[in-house]
C-alpha cells in the first residue's frame, strides 16, 4: 500500500514580519535558486514511488518572487508527474501579488496563512500592521479563486482572550486551526510567549465545547483531527503518527532535513541534494537516527498510555530540540494531548455505551430531538463534507 509522502520546500528562512514568538525566521537566509529546485526534482524522482504533497514553507516563501514559482512549479509538476504531486503554500500573504496569485491558481494551490484573532490581539503578538497586510493578500488570493485557511497561534497572553478569538473566526466564517506557541529556541526568554501544556489542554477542551455549541457554523480542524484519531485509533496529522521517513524538508541551499521545523539547524542536516544521497545515506545520518531513536523511546515510555496508537508521543521536534538533541522525554504537550484524548474518549464511550435507550440516529445527529450534540455528531458532520 502507498503511504502519504510530504515534502516541504523552504525557499528562504527570511521573513518581512517580526512576530514576537517566531522561532524560525532568519534575516541572513539566502533564497533558493532554480538550479536547486531542479536538483530537488531530479533527486526526488527516484527516491520514493508514493504520491507526494509539496508545501512551500518558510520563513516567508513568497520572498522568492513570482519568477521563482513560474519556473519551480512546472519543474516539479512535470519532473515528478509519476508521483502525482499536489502543492500547498504556507504564507503570511504580505507579498502576494495578482501575478503570483494567478500562478498559484493555475496549480490549484491551497494557502495556509496566519491570523491570531481580531486586529488588536493579532498585532500585539505579530507586530503592528501585520493584520492589514495579511488581509490585503487574502483579498488578492480570494479574487483569484484561491482557498485560504488561517492558522491561529495561541500564546500565553492571547489565550486570555480565547472567547474573542473564537468569535472572530466564527463571525468571519473562517475555519479555525490552532497552534500553541512553542518556546523560542532563539530567544533569551524562550517561554515569554509559549503556551504552557496545561493551559493548552484546557484550551482544547474549551474549544471542543464551543465547537459543539456551534456545530455546523464553524469548523475547528484540530478538534476534527483529534476526534478522528480517537475514533479510528490512528493518527491523522503528523504530530500523531511516526512522521520520520514520511516527511522531508529542503532548505534554501538544498540541505535535506527530517521536517521544515529543523531547517537552518546544521545538526539536523541529513544530506544535500547536490550530493545525490541514497536512502541508505540518509538513514546513516545522525538526524535520521535520532528521529528513529525517538520512535523507540516512545514505544517504551508511552507503552502504558491508552492513547499511544494515535498519539505516538507527539512531535519529535518539540521533544528533542529544547534539550539539544538529547531524548529526555516525549513532546512536552503530552499533558495537553492526554487531557483532550481522555475527554473525547470518555464522552464517546458515554455516547456509545452510556445511554442504552438512545438510538444510533440520535447519537449521530447534531440537532435531532433536542439531544446535545456530541463526538459522534462531529464525526458525522465531517463524514458529510
Ligand atoms: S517533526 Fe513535528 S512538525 Fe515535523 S513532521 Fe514530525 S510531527 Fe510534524
Ligand atoms: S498522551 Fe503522552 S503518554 Fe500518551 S502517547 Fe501521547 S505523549 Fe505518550
Amino acid at each position: 500500500m502507498k503511504s502519504p509522502f510530504h515534502v516541504m520546500i523552504i525557499p528562504t528562512l527570511g521573513c518581512p514580519s517580526k512576530c514576537h514568538y517566531c522561532w524560525s525566521s532568519d534575516e541572513r537566509s539566502p533564497v533558493m535558486s532554480i538550479e536547486t529546485v531542479r536538483e530537488i526534482a531530479e533527486w526526488l524522482k527516484d527516491y520514493r514511488s508514493d504520491q507526494v504533497t509539496i508545501t512551500f514553507h518558510g520563513g516567508e516563501p513568497l520572498l522568492a518572487g513570482a519568477e521563482f514559482y513560474r519556473q519551480a512549479l512546472p519543474i516539479l509538476s512535470e519532473g515528478l508527474a509519476h508521483l502525482e504531486p499536489t502543492f500547498a503554500l504556507q504564507s503570511n500573504l504580505w507579498k502576494l501579488t495578482p501575478e503570483m496569485a494567478g500562478i498559484f491558481a493555475e496549480y490549484n494551490i491551497p494557502i495556509g496563512s496566519s491570523i491570531d484573532g481580531p486586529e488588536d490581539i493579532n498585532d500585539t503578538q505579530r507586530g503592528k500592521g501585520y493584520y492589514q497586510k495579511t488581509m490585503r493578500g487574502y483579498e488578492i488570493a480570494r479574487a483569484n479563486g484561491l482557498e485560504v485557511r488561517f492558522i491561529c497561534t495561541f500564546t500565553c497572553r492571547s489565550v486570555e482572550h480565547r472567547e474573542e478569538i473564537f468569535n472572530f473566526f466564527l463571525n468571519n466564517g473562517f475555519p479555525l486551526k490552532l497552534h500553541p506557541a512553542l518556546p523560542s529556541l532563539r530567544s533569551e526568554n524562550p517561554k515569554e510567549w509559549a503556551l504552557e501544556p496545561e493551559v493548552y489542554g484546557d484550551l482544547l477542551v474549551y474549544l471542543l465545547d464551543k465547537y459543539l455549541e456551534n456545530l455546523g457554523k464553524i469548523e475547528i480542524m484540530n478538534i476534527n483531527d483529534l476526534c478522528k484519531c480517537v475514533f479510528t485509533r490512528h493518527g491523522t496529522v503528523c504530530t500523531f503518527v511516526d512522521c520520520m521517513g514520511s516527511t522531508l524538508a529542503f532548505g534554501p541551499d538544498g540541505s535535506i532535513y527530517p521536517c521544515y521545523r529543523f531547517v537552518g539547524m546544521p545538526e539536523y542536516v541529513m544530506g544535500n541534494v547536490y550530493d545525490h544521497p541514497t536512502a541508505e545515506d540518509l538513514a546513516g545520518s545522525d538526524a535520521w537516527k535520532l528521529m528513529h531513536a525517538f520512535k523507540d523511546y516512545v514505544d517504551r515510555e508511552c507503552a502504558g498510555c491508552s492513547h499511544i496508537r494515535y498519539c505516538r508521543g507527539g512531535c519529535p521536534y518539540n521533544a528533542i530540540t529544547p534539550t539539544d538533541g538529547e531524548i529526555r522525554g516525549v513532546d512536552p504537550h503530552c499533558i495537553a494531548y492526554k487531557r483532550i484524548f481522555d475527554e473525547i474518549t470518555d464522552r464517546l464511550n458515554e455516547e456509545l455505551y452510556g445511554s442504552a435507550d438512545m438510538d444510533m440516529e440520535e447519537f449521530c445527529s447534531p440537532f435531532a430531538g433536542g439531544t446535545k450534540p456530541g463526538i459522534m455528531a462531529i464525526l458525522r458532520v465531517m463524514a458529510t463534507k
